[in-house]
């Protein structure tokens, strides 16, 4: 469906020195015409794993790990080879541009690029509403109960949403937003006999669900007042960027330390 050409691919690989890119990540030693680090792919006390600047390539003798600069990438940081290329270039300053891109499918990308725009932007509106608004003081007593620290609060991304029906719609209006695409993001409730729309959520403490990659793509927003006809949780429905079989919260945060561990306790609930 989508593809970025070979030779932007090659220009890539030229541009990210495999060296410079895993020592980004963490410290390699010189040994000849080599470098070497203990194996981030698996336990050991002394160092198998090699990079080599020629060849530009990485190598486990431990494990048996090894390729390109892209592999280690999409190893280490748990990512599709797609995702390891836009990191590279984008660390390489390199412009992707793709070919063969139906006219539906580009209608498609654009619009999945916007609805994680509105989702960091809602973010970032929920969050500056939990910290300085007013309103939220019992979203900030409610966190405190909790345990939840403002700097945890920060890490997480959480949030207050207004006791308002327009406050996130218009931020996100605003910030240039267009309607189909506000209406597409799910954050905002439709009427069923016009195409006006309210905010989904309100005066609710906001959780955002990220992808395992960290980009928000939902949220979950629970209840601060006291009202039996209310959800206790308000989850957003499915987007093109939420399908919600597929997101395990708090994913993004514990990847490495799973695999690592190649265990988990999968709990019930954000807190
Ligand atoms: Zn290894």
């Amino acid at each position: 469906m989508r593809r970025i050409p070979p030779e932007t691919i090659e220009q890539i690989a030229a541009a990210n020195d495999i060296v410079e890119v895993i020592g980004s990540y963490f410290p390699l030693r010189r040994a000849g015409s080599t470098y070497k680090a203990l194996c981030p792919f698996h336990q050991e006390k002394s160092p198998s794993f090699t990079v080599n600047p020629q060849r530009q390539i990485f190598k486990c003798f431990g494990c048996g790990a090894g390729g390109s600069v892209f592999r280690f990438v999409q190893d280490y940081e748990k990512v599709d080879f797609m995702s390891a290329v836009r990191k590279l270039a984008d660390r390489a300053g390199i412009r992707i541009v793709e070919e063969e891109l139906s006219p539906e499918d580009s209608a498609k990308v654009d619009m999945r690029r916007r609805l994680l725009a509105i989702h960091a932007d809602a973010a970032e509106f929920f969050q500056q509403q939990l910290f300085r608004a007013k309103s939220a003081h019992v979203a900030r007593e409610y966190l405190k109960k909790r345990g939840l620290t403002a700097d945890i609060a920060r890490a997480w991304k959480i949030g207050y949403a207004p006791d308002a029906w327009d406050a996130l719609g218009s931020f996100l209006r605003q910030q240039g937003y267009k309607h189909d695409e506000i209406v597409t993001s799910g954050l905002v409730s439709t009427r069923e006999d016009s195409d006006e729309y309210y905010d989904r959520f309100r005066n609710r403490v906001m959780f955002s669900i990220c992808n395992d990659t960290g980009e928000v793509i939902a949220f979950s927003g629970r209840i601060l007042a006291a009202d039996a006809k209310a959800a206790k949780y308000v989850n957003s429905p499915e987007t093109p960027i939420f399908t919600k079989g597929d997101v395990l919260f708090g994913l993004h945060r514990s990847k490495r330390a799973l695999i690592e561990k190649k265990s988990a306790i999968v709990c019930e609930g954000q807190i």
